[in-house]
């Protein structure tokens, strides 16, 4: 950040009076804009069995499969999300259960949080950021082509459990992946 959103003079980015980590601060009106972490919220939304996936069409991991997830928007709940961003990315209608599956990520300050769901109807399409949208059975799942860690627990998870006959919550935390050599 170079500007302030509030008054449009330079930002400094320094530790504001009573705080322990330095901000964006406007040099000129005061403000202190924070930036915290975000959240993404999904779905592991099952069908007879199956589970919903969508192979992405954007980047990040273009072509690579997802549950359907995406940034929590203002105003809305997480089981809105969960639904809303199904919604978007498979055009499928669910019906939200229960949130299963919470995963830190300090190194890119975001938290995945994932619902179980229930698809009703074997509805659905690509949406725009999808390349193809298919349900999955349990043995079918394409794990090495799954586009991100968060998602790959939610799927172990819900798999155990699933078999345990028990649901419970699950709490992870990711840390940075080494780097692979090419
Ligand atoms: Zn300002």
């Amino acid at each position: 950040m170079n500007f302030c959103s509030a008054c449009g003079a330079t930002v400094s980015f320094r530790i504001p009076q009573g705080d322990s980590l330095p901000r964006h601060v406007c040099d000129t009106c005061g403000e202190i804009h924070y930036s915290n972490p975000k959240l993404v919220v999904g779905a592991v939304a099952e069908h007879e069995g199956k589970i919903l996936l969508c192979r992405r069409a954007i980047e990040p991991r273009l072509g690579l499969w997802t549950l359907p997830a995406g940034f929590m928007e203002n105003s809305e709940t997480t089981a809105d999300a969960a639904a809303r961003e199904t919604l978007e990315e498979a055009c499928a209608r669910i019906e939200v259960v229960d949130a299963f599956s919470m995963v830190s990520i300090p190194h890119i300050s975001q938290v995945h949080l994932f619902y179980r769901a229930r698809l009703p109807e074997p509805v659905f399409a690509p949406g725009e950021e999808s390349l193809d949208v298919a349900l999955f059975d349990e043995q079918d799942i394409p794990w090495d082509e799954l586009a991100f860690r968060s998602v790959r627990l939610a799927l172990e998870h819900y798999l155990a459990d699933r078999r345990a006959g028990r649901f419970i919550f699950h709490s992870d935390d990711l840390a940075m992946e080494p780097v692979k050599s090419m």
